[in-house]
């Protein structure tokens, strides 16, 4: 199954990563983004919409190491800081703060905080590289005919789609459609046309923001550890039972940090955010010792607040022509820190698939003139739908589940004495 024309809806890490093991496969890859290159400096950063830095864990690092380039391992082992355990911030009933780290796992292993942005750049970078693969930005799918294999595309000249500026519509003709076009995805739109498609989705009550944490400035320092302000081996939470304020490390010295809450909680204080500091000290204690109240409330005030989507849908495909993935497919909400891992993951088991059929098929005895690329994709692709359906919806029941673990339950005597058993 090589030399197949193959487009990617979608320039996201889920993307950028199907791009590179379709390439890898010596298909012909054209890959097609709404968005202007985000690394070209005037493109609004993706951090306007999406959360900075994110937490990497071995599903999606099994999904790298497979993708068949050092550069990319190169740069999960150096751009990226372990994580080995959650710090539970709190205030004991004596009024004294105190840090309670909790461990993912007793023989040490971690999960990794890494920039979103750096990875889906360092991403891009591979893949201008390959000879066999063209980028297209300043591309939005408009329409799809996955019968005939055509696609539209409204392009723009001007960066991020202005509006002021008409676009034109190109038709491209592929022989298979990577649909990785996020949370609101248009591929998944036009495939509900051509299957039965079950779709479910759902906001949850809570709204989420960012500030950060900066370094400390220790000036020139021997010691890499010295810039941070609180351990940068853990993802810090400080657990409010209905909401939760988190904190995940940068290589800078920074923490990207979230406020999750639900909207009334949200419109209390947007409707005066002077309180946010108090709030602050009384439901996240140390917080404002970490980010000075100016601070606090000026990323409250300038950074977006945004919803929590988690959606479901099957089948994935439609017969040899087009397959959702990543956010496409399962978008889900953060609290287990697999969304990006779980796309990553989606990669790696389609190609697996597609691979076993074009081997399967290609030498079966039986009918060895059974080599036309679109049968073998269509029978792979089937099963790809089957075998991921079931995993991808108990992650996103998990994913869901999780808030409350985060939130509360680390909070919990049960929970302690449930980990104290678990170590002993
Ligand atoms: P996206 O990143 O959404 O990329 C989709 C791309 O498609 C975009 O570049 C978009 O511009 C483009 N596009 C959209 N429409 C079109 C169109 N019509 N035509 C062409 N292109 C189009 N996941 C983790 O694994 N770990 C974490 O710790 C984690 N933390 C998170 C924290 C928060 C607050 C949030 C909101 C999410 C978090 N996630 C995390 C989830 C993670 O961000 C997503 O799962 C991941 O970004 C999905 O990648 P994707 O490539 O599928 O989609």
């Amino acid at each position: 199954m090589t030399g197949q024309k193959c487009i990617v809806v979608g320039a996201g890490p889920v993307g950028s990563l199907a791009a590179l093991y379709a390439a890898k496969r010596g298909h012909d890859v054209e890959i097609y983004e709404l968005r202007s290159d985000l690394r070209d400096p005037s493109t609004t950063p993706l951090n306007f919409t999406k959360s900075i830095n994110l937490a990497l864990s071995e599903r999606g690092i099994n999904a790298m190491r497979h993708a068949g380039s050092d550069k990319l391992l190169q740069h999960v082992h150096s751009a990226t800081i372990p994580m080995r355990g959650r710090m539970i911030h709190g205030r004991k009933p004596t009024g004294e703060l105190y840090e309670e780290p909790q461990d993912y796992d007793i023989h040490g292993r971690t999960i990794f905080a890494v920039d979103r942005a750096d990875l889906n750049k360092r991403l891009l970078d591979i893949l201008e590289e390959m000879p066999n693969v063209k980028l297209f930005f300043n591309h939005k799918l408009t329409g799809a005919d996955f019968r005939q294999r055509k696609a539209w595309f409204e392009t723009r000249s001007a960066p991020n789609g202005d509006a002021s500026t008409r676009p034109d519509e190109i038709e491209v003709s592929f022989d298979f459609m990577l649909g990785a076009d996020g949370a609101h995805s248009a591929v998944r739109y036009h495939l509900m046309k051509y299957v039965r498609m079950d779709y479910q989705q759902k906001y949850i009550d809570t709204i989420w923001c960012e500030f950060t944490i900066q370094p400390k400035d220790v000036g020139p320092s021997d010691d890499p550890m010295a810039k941070f302000r609180i351990s940068p081996n853990h993802l810090h939470i400080w657990p409010g039972r209905q909401f939760m304020f988190i904190a995940i490390p940068s290589e800078d010295g920074t923490f990207t940090c979230t406020l999750f809450m639900p909207s009334s909680n949200y419109a209390e204080l947007e409707a005066d955010p002077s309180q946010l500091p108090s709030y602050f000290d009384r439901y996240f204690p140390g917080v404002t010792s970490l980010i000075s109240p100016s601070d606090l409330v000026s990323s409250f005030k300038a950074n977006p607040h945004l919803p929590l989507i988690s959606l479901k849908c099957t089948p994935y495909h439609f017969s040899s022509s087009v397959v959702v993935l990543g956010d496409a497919a399962h978008a889900m909400v953060p609290f287990y820190g697999q969304g990006m891992n779980a796309g990553l993951e989606d990669v790696y088991t389609l190609f697996s698939v597609l691979d076993k059929h074009s081997v399967e098929e290609t030498n079966n005895p039986v009918n060895p003139s059974v080599v036309d690329p679109a049968i073998q994709r269509a029978s792979a692709l089937a099963e790809y739908s089957a075998i991921r359906t079931p995993d991808a919806h108990a992650i996103n029941d998990l994913a869901l589940q999780n808030y409350i673990e985060m939130r509360a339950s680390v909070l919990s005597p049960a929970y302690r004495l449930r980990k104290a058993l678990e170590e002993w």
